[in-house]
């Protein structure tokens, strides 16, 4: 078997590559190791910045969310027992969009597979890439309806498979290297069947630890609270969760957080990479497969759609026209939002846990830089330009 590209991985990042390859008549194959029905499902992300948005409009993927995605235009932060709204779209005329992920998943298959007629195979076990220092890569893998070893030939091979898959580790060690950071900080990972308490997103910046809300639907809201890195989840039983919310998002005049039956539960350690180069031959790696962001600035998600959207109109570009250069200067185009991003996810790390770092000095340089944000005009206007992204600056 043989296919122009091969795309390893079917999240946000490798389904946009796919969707773009067949928008311009290129065949690919997706492989994922995964059932669809259970990537559909996965729920993580849900804030996706305006220029990601535009991005899937102009390549034709985003009729559904444009009718069903919430519009956010404010944030508030909630410390030193008050309420400080942050009124972003007031300031800057432009606004956040929530979508779960599993929704744009969702979509993204569908207009891959079946209105785009994409292959894709799922379920795969046991994916191997081949031939990476040549110039015809091959990938291999276990068919879960033959049971025999496939392999699949290729002219480019896009590693979109996260950060947990085949394609970074097949760069390591010798042919890239991986920059870390820890913040030796967990955050507790929650979804809870009840509606948001407020209409937009909560930053409480508590002492005893940060707490977050992050409205995901009518329905269902994501909550966040800072633990100790490598906590059992199995520590937070349902009304520590809530007494815990209820406390670091205490304000005054606020409603306390709406109880509702935790679906999701699960402990993520605070952490960042970025893998350098991105590019090895005629494999190009792209989201969270090259590089990783905490969840603390909701960035992964717009940087997989970046990446995709680069590397899915580079590669039509080279297959269609043999016009290089977009391959040429993916990574450079690439790393210039990722580092932007992970250096002010760094900087709202502290934002959110300096208050609790058990450190009077550290306290009281956060709670500085929070008053800052609501006592000047140039620094609201800075955080705000970050928290939205902008298309402009890369
Ligand atoms: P993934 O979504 O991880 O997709 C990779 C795919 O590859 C998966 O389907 C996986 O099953 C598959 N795979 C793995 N190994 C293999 C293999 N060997 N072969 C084939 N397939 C393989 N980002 C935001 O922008 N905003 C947010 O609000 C936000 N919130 C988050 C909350 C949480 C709790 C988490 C965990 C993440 C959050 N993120 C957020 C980050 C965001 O979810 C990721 O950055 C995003 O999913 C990256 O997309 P991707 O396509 O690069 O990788």
């Amino acid at each position: 078997q043989r296919f122009p590209v091969v795309v390893v991985g079917a999240g946000p990042a490798g389904l946009t590559v796919g969707c773009i390859l067949r928008a311009a008549g290129v065949d690919c194959l997706v492989l994922e190791t995964e059932t669809r029905e259970f990537i559909e499902r996965r729920p993580r992300a849900g804030v996706i910045e305006e220029w990601a948005v535009r991005g899937l409009e102009q390549r034709g993927l985003a009729g559904n969310l444009l009718e069903r995605a919430e519009r956010h235009i404010a944030c508030e932060f909630r410390f030193a027992g008050e309420r400080f709204r942050f009124p972003y779209h007031e300031l800057t005329g432009r606004h956040h969009w929530v979508y779960p992920q599993p929704l744009l998943v969702t979509d993204l298959v569908h207009e891959y597979a079946d209105l785009r007629g994409g292959a894709i195979r799922f379920a795969v076990r046991d994916v191997m890439l081949h031939g990476l220092d040549g110039h015809s890569p091959s990938v291999s893998y276990m068919s879960p309806e033959t049971e025999r070893r496939e392999v699949v030939e290729c002219d480019f091979l896009a590693g979109c498979d996260g950060a947990r898959g085949v394609s970074r580790a097949a760069l390591q060690p010798g042919r890239a290297r991986t920059a870390r950071h820890d913040y030796g900080i967990g955050w507790l990972a929650l979804l809870a069947e009840a509606p948001p308490s407020a209409d937009c997103v909560l930053f409480g910046c508590h002492p005893d630890g940060f707490a977050g809300q992050m409205p995901r639907s009518p329905q269902v809201t994501r909550y966040y609270l800072q633990c100790p890195p490598g906590d059992d989840p199995d520590n937070w039983p349902h009304d520590r969760v809530w007494a815990e919310l209820r406390r670091r998002l205490g304000a005054d005049g606020a409603a306390p957080p709406a109880e509702g039956r935790l679906i999701e539960k699960r402990v993520l350690d605070m952490h960042d990479y970025v893998t350098e180069p991105m590019v090895h031959g005629r494999l190009f790696l792209a989201g969270d497969a090259a590089h990783l962001v905490a969840p603390i600035a909701a960035k992964g998600l717009n940087l997989a759609l970046h990446d995709a959207f680069l590397l899915g109109d580079a590669l039509v570009a080279r297959l269609t026209k043999g016009d290089d250069s977009g391959l040429a200067e993916y990574e450079a185009a690439c790393l210039r939002r990722v580092w932007d991003y992970q250096e002010f996810s760094q900087w709202l790390s502290e934002l959110y846990h300096g208050g609790a770092a058990g450190d009077p000095f550290r306290a009281g340089t956060t709670l500085a830089r929070l008053r800052r944000l609501f006592t000047s005009p140039a620094a609201a206007a800075a955080f705000a330009e970050q928290y939205l992204g902008t298309a402009e600056r890369y």
